[in-house]
């Protein structure tokens, strides 16, 4: 019919397979650019099976730049301006604070202070230290965060840091798929290989550890929370405790919940929070704030992050009809925003024939804001292939 290939006129254009943070996010951007999607996620709709529903969620580029290294700051930074620009075109709220991070130290871990301030200066950039980076001391530091009261003599207030609300960002990107008419398929896995699974055009792989059957060097990194409800403590934003073992974040969501983490534990290890975890961290956290002795217990919890050796994000083309998104590592909601932006670039110039082969990707990668991401899968497999030969 007028050479219209009738089944291709039905196939998606693109099959998002793993519908976690990355995944809900590529998938509502491709829709909103006007092309059929559809996204096939294991778990439920609320995202429970996802890194992301474990979450701190805490968009700390500056505070993260004492380990993270520059690519993954400047993908922070850019992306925390984009998150409100996002949660406005969502259908359900989503909490969403800028209201900074607040660094303190016990007198005894005192030496943590200038390691911690060495690194996140090396791994910073010029414009976001400017402003971006207030010692505290004493009565400052009591006006700054009053709940901490004078527990603490110094500190920094990263002042533009920001947080927001992890399950309601699943909740309202579930809302959004449906709003702009993604087909969904949860509790729904795709295993192995779901090149050979799924008729879309093109498959996003966004399945995070549970892409590494195509993504060998994928592993994970363990983190534990507790979720708790305390009211009464009231403070603004979330405060870290360095540490030389017990290094401790707290996150104030709405309604008093705090989302209260410090672990990372190498290894794929998904059982629940061991013993010795819940002690250390709800310690460390009455230890911070003696309020936290009355707050009552939602959760314990914990999850692998996806992560990839270098420890840094890749989108790879796998110069066939797959894009892979993933090694989102402990970054994926301060980084998402402008992963997924690239993702989906690389999606559009697939279905626009701009990208087709090695040389057209080389070209585009080379235009790219974030060159650093994007990978040529099949061209690195072929270079490693004629190295071992
Ligand atoms: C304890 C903890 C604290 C964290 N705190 C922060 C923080 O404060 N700030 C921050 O920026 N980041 C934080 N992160 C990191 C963040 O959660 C991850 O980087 C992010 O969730 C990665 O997104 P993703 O979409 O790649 O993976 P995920 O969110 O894990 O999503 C992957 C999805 O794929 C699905 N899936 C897997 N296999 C299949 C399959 N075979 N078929 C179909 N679907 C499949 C999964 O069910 C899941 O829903 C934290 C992570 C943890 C564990």
């Amino acid at each position: 019919m007028n050479g219209i290939d009738q089944n291709a006129t039905r196939r998606a254009d693109f099959a998002v397979v793993g519908g976690g943070l990355v995944g809900r996010l590529v998938a509502w951007q491709l829709a909103g650019a006007g092309h059929r999607v559809e996204l096939f996620e294991r778990g439920d709709a609320l995202g429970t099976q996802s890194a992301a529903w474990v979450a701190a969620a805490m968009l700390a580029p500056l505070a993260e730049a004492a380990s993270a290294e520059p690519l993954v700051v400047g993908l922070g930074a850019a992306s925390l301006e984009q998150w409100p620009r996002l949660i406005a075109q969502l259908p359900e709220p989503v909490f969403f604070q800028r209201n900074g991070t607040l660094v303190v130290w016990h007198g005894a871990d005192r030496a943590e202070a200038p390691l911690f301030e060495r690194r996140l200066r090396a791994n910073s950039p010029a414009d976001l230290l400017d402003g971006g980076f207030v010692k505290l001391a004493g009565a400052q530091l009591t006006q700054a965060e009053p709940a901490l009261g004078a527990r603490f003599a110094q500190g920094w207030l990263l002042p533009n840091e920001g947080q927001l609300d992890n399950r309601q960002a699943l909740g309202a990107l579930a809302a959004g798929l449906a709003a702009r008419g993604v087909r969904t398929h949860w509790n729904t896995p795709v295993d192995a290989t779901p090149e050979s699974t799924r008729d879309a055009r093109w498959i996003i792989d966004c399945r995070g550890l549970g892409g590494k059957p195509a993504w060998p060097a994928l592993r994970g990194i363990r983190g534990e929370v507790a979720r708790v409800h305390a009211p009464g403590i009231g403070l603004s934003r979330p405060v870290r405790l360095l540490h030389p073992r017990y290094p401790l974040y707290i996150a104030p969501k709405e309604n008093d919940l705090y989302v209260i983490g410090a672990t990372e534990v190498e290894g794929e290890d998904m059982s629940p929070v061991s013993v010795r975890s819940a002690l250390e961290l709800l310690s460390a956290a009455f230890a911070v704030h003696p309020g936290f002795g009355e707050a009552r217990i939602l959760e314990l919890n914990s999850h692998c992050r996806p992560t990839l050796p270098d420890h840094r994000p890749a989108i790879v083309w796998d110069g066939a009809r797959t894009v892979r998104v993933n090694g989102l590592y402990r970054h994926g909601f301060m980084i998402a925003p402008e992963v997924a932006d690239s993702a989906c670039r690389v999606a559009e110039a697939l279905i626009s024939g701009d990208v087709a082969n090695a040389d057209t990707f080389g070209d585009f990668r080379r235009a790219a804001r974030w060159p650093e991401l994007l990978h040529d899968g099949h061209a690195q497999r072929t270079a490693a292939a004629a190295l071992s030969h």
